[in-house]
């Protein structure tokens, strides 16, 4: 029987960044992936191919519309959406064989097939072929994700109703994408076939899209997409999805409660994902699963069996690969007998729309709902030299800080690149500063960050120079 001191259940970027950090630490440490290749949802059906989706779609997006006001004179451009798709599979092969290399380099034994609890210090490994093996293990990490909801009354044939993986993958463009769900999924993936030439509807039950972002944002982005030729129906309840041959009905009632729908050649079912413990015999070992389904974890991930702990989807907060690794550093330091630290208010949602969607901290909803004292300091992105240049003149940038101390409570961007630029709020409030600190921070110019300085200087008496 091999032994180790961690085995990690789960390659995703909660798992192999777990794994990575134990080694780091001098664990003898073994990964455990059911999947023929490791990286787990985020590199193989999630953040990677959806956004080389994404920028290939943009591209082509900006041949057909932008190319010709910057003076750049083609061909009507075509999409070859099986190119795109072979490309988003290289660039998928290319990432997850670099972690490979990554557990080569540390030293993590790698076991491909389904890892289960036979007690809490033994971990079956089941192959593919059904041949088996138990790992004893002193610790064991679980950061086995999650995989997508759906609605009760829908069933996922994976050809013309289908969840974010098949989308991933489709043969066709959709000559109408029915979208259920305006949320993160819904509105990148619609994105994707908007700009390649789908009709796009997005049914979201809540009277607002990425409804736990800050209003300021789903109002802008509603616009902005809209205007792009999305459409929407909103506080719209679904309430039944028929196919018919090719083509598929959504009947669902309004706000007023009336009868509406809709039918489309696809529909993309994405309202959440849910937390997957399948076949992990969670039950041998004796951990406890919470009311909706997650792996239950104390403040320091540990599950209430002492030697056993979880991390990332599997996990009550935020679905994002970004948590997920921190849990994993988190929990490896935790072994190590470190004090770890995890910020839960500053781990940034990003929307990787175009214009890109960021926040980070408090949004303004929550700072009402709180009663807490806020001002508010906003910059729209057209007011700048370097949105000019570009031509990425949609959106802005808000600032919440404290009435009195003046320290971030929040920042909230849609705009150009704002995926990018949500770090430096991140940085600012994980060192707590003030707007007026911002404020008086150089930015260099031209660039679109300025309008975070902008924002921070109108939060501080409303001192915005170029507005
Ligand atoms: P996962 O990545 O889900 O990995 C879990 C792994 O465990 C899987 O490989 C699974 O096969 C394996 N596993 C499960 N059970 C067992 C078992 N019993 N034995 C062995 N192996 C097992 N997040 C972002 O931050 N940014 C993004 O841009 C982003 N885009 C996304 C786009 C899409 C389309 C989707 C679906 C998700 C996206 N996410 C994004 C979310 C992100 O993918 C997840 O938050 C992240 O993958 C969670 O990591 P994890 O390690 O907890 O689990
Ligand atoms: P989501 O929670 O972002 O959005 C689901 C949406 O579906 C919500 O707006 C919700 O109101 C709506 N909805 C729920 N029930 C409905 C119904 N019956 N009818 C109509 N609408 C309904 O979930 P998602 O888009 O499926 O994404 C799943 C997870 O993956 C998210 O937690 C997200 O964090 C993660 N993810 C992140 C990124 C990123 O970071 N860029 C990208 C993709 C996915």
């Amino acid at each position: 029987m091999s032994q180790f001191d961690v085995t990690v259940i789960g390659s995703g970027p909660g798992g192999y960044v777990a794994a990575l950090r134990c080694a780091q630490l001098g664990f003898k440490t073994a990964l455990i992936e059911k999947y023929s290749t490791l990286g787990g949802t985020c590199l193989n059906v999630g953040c990677i191919p959806s956004k080389a989706l994404l920028d290939s779609s943009e591209h082509f997006e900006n041949a057909k519309h932008n190319f010709a006001n910057h003076g750049i004179i083609i061909n009507e451009p075509q999409a070859d959406l099986a190119r795109m798709v072979a490309r988003k599979n290289e660039v998928v092969d290319q990432t997850t064989k670099g972690i490979n290399f990554l557990m080569d380099k540390n030293k993590v034994t790698v076991f491909e097939g389904l890892g289960s609890f036979e007690s809490a210090t033994q971990v079956k490994v089941t192959k593919n072929d059904g041949s088996s093996e138990i790992l004893e293990t002193k610790y064991a990490i679980v950061a086995t994700g999650s995989k997508p909801s759906t609605l009760p009354f829908i069933t996922i044939d994976k050809e013309r109703i289908i969840t974010s993986t098949e989308a991933l993958n489709l043969k066709e463009i959709p000559k109408h994408l029915v979208v259920i769900g305006g949320g993160v999924i819904g509105l990148e993936l619609g994105s994707v076939y908007l700009r390649l030439g789908s009709q796009v509807t997005v049914v979201e039950y809540m009277d607002k899209i990425i409804p736990t972002m800050d209003g300021a944002l789903s109002k802008e982005l509603t616009k902005v997409l809209k205007k792009q030729g999305m459409k929407f129906m909103l506080s719209t309840g679904v309430q039944s999805v028929e196919r018919n041959g090719d083509s598929v009905k959504i009947t669902a009632k309004d706000k007023k409660g009336e009868e509406v729908s809709v039918e489309g050649d696809y529909v993309l079912v994405s309202v959440g994902r849910k937390p997957f413990t399948e076949g992990l015999g969670l039950e041998k070992a004796g951990v406890e699963l919470d009311e909706r389904g997650r792996v239950k974890v104390n403040d320091h991930l540990q599950t209430n069996v002492a030697n056993i702990y979880a991390i990332g989807d599997v996990v009550k907060g935020a679905m994002l690969a970004h948590k997920a690794e921190e849990e994993g550093v988190f929990v490896a330091e935790t072994l190590a007998g470190q004090k770890p630290h995890i910020n839960y208010n500053l781990i940034p949602g990003v929307v990787y729309t175009w214009p890109e969607v960021a926040g980070v901290g408090k949004t303004e909803e929550q700072l009402k709902e709180e009663g807490a004292a806020y001002k508010v300091g906003s910059f729209p992105m057209r007011a700048l030299g370097r949105s000019r240049a570009s031509g990425d003149i949609d959106g802005l940038i808000k600032i919440l800080a404290d009435e009195k101390t003046d320290e971030v409570l929040g920042v909230h961007m849609i705009g150009a690149r704002a995926a990018d630029l949500i770090a430096e709020a991140v940085t600012a409030m994980e060192f707590r500063a003030s707007a007026e600190d911002i404020s008086r921070m150089s930015h260099a110019h031209p660039t679109y960050a300025e309008a975070i300085k902008e924002a921070a200087l109108d939060a501080t008496g409303k001192r915005a120079i170029h507005m």
